[in-house]
């Protein structure tokens, strides 16, 4: 249920933020998510209706950017792509990749009335 924890710490998030801003309610929460967190978006926005509901965040639009897993190899120095779990560099073929992108999870921006 890694869906659930996320998107409840997400909501407090934007709750929070709409609170500090006397916001009456929240129409739009921007969220930023890398592959690597290995989010299923349909659960996210299931367990978000479900957490939202009678809360100024009740009925907001929920955008999901999904950041790609990008990788990099210290072996030369080449940047691409990670492909599901094949951790190996294409170019040379060294295992020892580093990860440049992937890992991130925040709440960007919210849109409040
Ligand atoms: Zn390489």
């Amino acid at each position: 249920m890694h869906e659930l924890s996320v998107t409840q710490s997400l909501l407090d998030l934007a709750l929070e933020q709409a609170a500090l801003h006397d916001a009456q309610k929240i129409t739009r929460m921007d969220v930023v998510v890398g592959r690597l967190q290995g989010l299923v978006e349909d659960s996210v926005r299931f367990y978000f209706e479900i957490l939202a509901d009678e809360t100024p965040a009740q009925g907001a639009e929920v955008r999901i950017e999904m950041l790609p897993a990008m990788a990099s190899c210290r072996e030369c120095d080449s940047q691409f792509e990670l492909e599901e779990m094949n951790w190996v560099c294409p170019n040379c073929g060294a295992r020892t990749l580093e990860i440049i992108s992937g890992r991130e999870l925040y709440l960007k921006s919210i849109e409040v009335d």
